[in-house]
């Protein structure tokens, strides 16, 4: 197997969520929702997602976004669109917005919640933020990956591959 199936969570990992909601001028006020008032489509990219995206791509991987737009503030779902089309125009009908994480069929998750089934997904879930886990850290882990599916080979006696691969590679 040399291409897996990534998806890519958009805010706090693609786009910074988090600064845009303590930079506004309502933060620190009572009642202040920032996931109902913030205008997605005006997110920075969080640092390095723009170059990591560069990166798993050339590595010839199957990329999607899976994001879990706020129910009850509808723009943002648009903003959303918007902000892609901008910032990482690549990614166009290749969206998923979703409240369910652990339904989608795939390899790689990277995702900085814990909230949407993020834990119950079929593959491997990088827990980005935590831990120190960066997109440098994600992309290098994803490269080792590789490595072992390109090299692997049963060298010692009760050596299987499944230990050094995440355990839905395991059997391909
Ligand atoms: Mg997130």
């Amino acid at each position: 197997m040399n291409k897996l199936i990534i998806y890519i969570d958009m805010d706090g990992v693609l786009a910074n969520f988090g600064k845009a909601a303590e930079e506004h001028p309502d933060n620190g006020t009572i009642g202040y929702e920032p996931d109902l008032i913030l205008d997605f489509s005006k997110f920075e990219p969080m640092p390095g997602a723009i170059n990591a995206v560069k990166e798993l791509t050339e590595m010839g991987h199957d990329l999607f976004i899976a994001t879990t737009p706020p129910w009850d503030h509808p723009d943002s779902w648009a903003q959303k669109r918007t902000w892609v089309l901008e910032h990482l125009p690549q990614f166009k009908k290749r969206m998923f917005l979703t409240h369910r994480k652990d339904l989608l069929k795939g390899e790689i998750l990277i995702d900085d919640s814990s909230s949407r089934g993020q834990a119950e997904f079929e593959g491997t879930w990088f827990h980005f933020g935590k831990n120190g886990i960066d997109w440098k850290y994600v992309v290098e882990g994803i490269r080792g990956i590789m490595q072992v599916e390109k090299t692997w080979e049963p060298k010692e006696v009760g050596s299987e591959k499944s230990d050094f691969l995440p355990h839905n590679l395991k059997n391909k």
